[in-house]
């Protein structure tokens, strides 16, 4: 066996843990479950622990003075300090909980990027003042469309600017280009990790560098990053990092934002309501500490529980094996694929992309490849995965994406590969 074709983790046993991957479809296809970038299944684990919440330890959190909402409360801020570990944040204050990465990134654009007002009444205090008209915002070519939309209402509320980094043909950022884009009217650089379709790591270390050498702020899109590899949000010196449960493992409905202490702090809240909140006159309101002023209203409580419950999982297996496994899929998806007549690969070659293996296919279009490929029970996802502007610069409009996580097996990328033979055969047929 050559290096491709050996893996690091015990994928067998593993897989034992995950009730629905032993599903069977069609009548006798076992499940092929290469949707991993979309969301992740979820172990028994993580399922368990989230019926044990309903079961015997549900009420709302920080609110009643009763033993339930007690024992809630610290699941609850448990699941915090399991997230501020695994991603090496120092503070339990800079782990905001929201609703995934969706929420953290406009989250920040809003209450960054308008700045405002956190005080009371006839004493409002500015907090961090907003983007003003001619204010530069940089993102790449390859952000997913929850890190471009919340950016794009900001220019249009504030009169900044939208700058892009542009890509190479082989999905790589031009960090060449960098330099000409940042200047000292640049607020925030906001970048993907791992991009969702191309699969490209990006040097983000080196980015945040070059921005905080201008004065701009970084958000950290680690949405395809945080569930694969591991990621030090100190080590990175990154300014907010978010990313989503549902793609780690956890539950969906519940994300985190990560944010520099002295940052959340100077921001004004982003939700008004409950729990935000010290005071409320009928003049105006007092806003919570951190990070209770972000956390309005009820949180998400059991998705969090089950967030940590992921992590603890997570932990036990170790990112930097989850890591090599996904590569080693990487590359035999590539090595397999490598002759597949009128195969063309998005993104660069395996050694610098993540668990993520796209690609179009002549004279195919994307959504019948993934249909095609459902005969054979692989799930994978077509379309322009949330990524228009990307797609449009590589000149199509769909594309097809298979994306592994540490469970899938090499067998499985055989089943994708010949489910690909099946479906050009089907094609050829029907031309006929
Ligand atoms: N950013 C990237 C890179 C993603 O891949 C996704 C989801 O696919 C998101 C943001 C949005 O995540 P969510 O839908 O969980 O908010």
């Amino acid at each position: 066996m050559n290096a491709v074709t050996t893996l690091p983790l015990d994928v067998e046993s593993l897989r034992r843990d995950f009730p629905i991957l032993q599903a069977v479809l069609h009548g006798d296809q076992p499940l092929v479950y290469l949707d991993n970038a979309a969301t992740t299944q979820r172990p028994r684990q993580v399922i368990d622990a989230i019926s044990d919440v309903y079961e015997t330890k549900y009420a709302n959190v920080h609110r009643g003075i009763h033993w339930l909402s007690d024992q809630s409360t610290d699941l609850y801020e448990e699941a915090r300090q399991k997230v501020r570990h695994f991603i090496g944040a120092v503070h339990r204050e800079e782990v905001i909980f929201t609703h995934g990465t969706t929420e953290s990134i406009n989250l920040v654009a809003r209450s960054l990027g308008d700045g405002g007002f956190g005080g009371q009444g006839g004493s409002l205090r500015a907090t961090a003042g907003g983007f003003r008209a001619g204010d530069e915002i940089l993102l790449t070519e390859m952000e997913h469309h929850s890190n471009i939309v919340p950016w794009q209402q900001l220019a249009a509320r504030s009169g900044a600017v939208i700058r892009w980094l542009p890509i190479t043909d082989d999905g790589q950022l031009k960090l060449d280009e960098l330099p000409a884009l940042l200047n000292e009217r640049t607020r925030i650089v906001a970048v993907a990790a791992v991009s969702n379709v191309l699969g490209t790591i990006n040097p983000v270390a080196e980015l945040i560098a070059a921005a905080h050498a201008v004065g701009a702020k970084v958000l950290v899109d680690a949405a395809q990053s945080v569930p694969h590899q591991p990621l030090d949000v100190v080590k990175l010196g990154a300014d907010f990092v978010a990313f989503s449960g549902h793609k780690m493992l956890g539950p969906t409905g519940v994300g985190v934002l990560y944010g520099r202490r002295e940052l959340l702090e100077a921001m004004p809240p982003f939700l008004g309501g409950g729990s935000m909140i010290r005071r409320v006159t009928r003049d105006g309101f007092e806003p919570s500490d951190l990070p209770a002023k972000f956390e309005a209203g009820t949180p998400p409580i059991v998705s969090a529980i089950g967030l940590g419950a992921a992590i603890d999982y997570l932990d036990r297996i170790g990112l930097p094996a989850i890591h090599e496994h996904e590569q080693r899929l990487t590359e035999y998806a590539h090595k397999l694929l490598a002759d597949f007549p009128g195969l063309r690969f998005l993104g660069p070659e395996p050694k610098h992309k993540a668990g993520i293996v796209s690609f179009v296919i002549d004279g195919i279009h994307a959504h019948d490849v993934a249909q095609l490929l459902d005969r054979s029970g692989v799930a994978v996802r077509a379309g322009h995965h949330c990524t228009m502007p990307l797609h449009k610069r590589l000149g199509i409009n769909a594309s097809t994406r298979a994306s592994f996580y540490f469970y899938n097996t090499l067998a499985e990328v055989e089943t994708l590969a010949q489910g690909l033979h099946e479906a050009r055969d089907v094609f050829r047929r029907q031309k006929k």
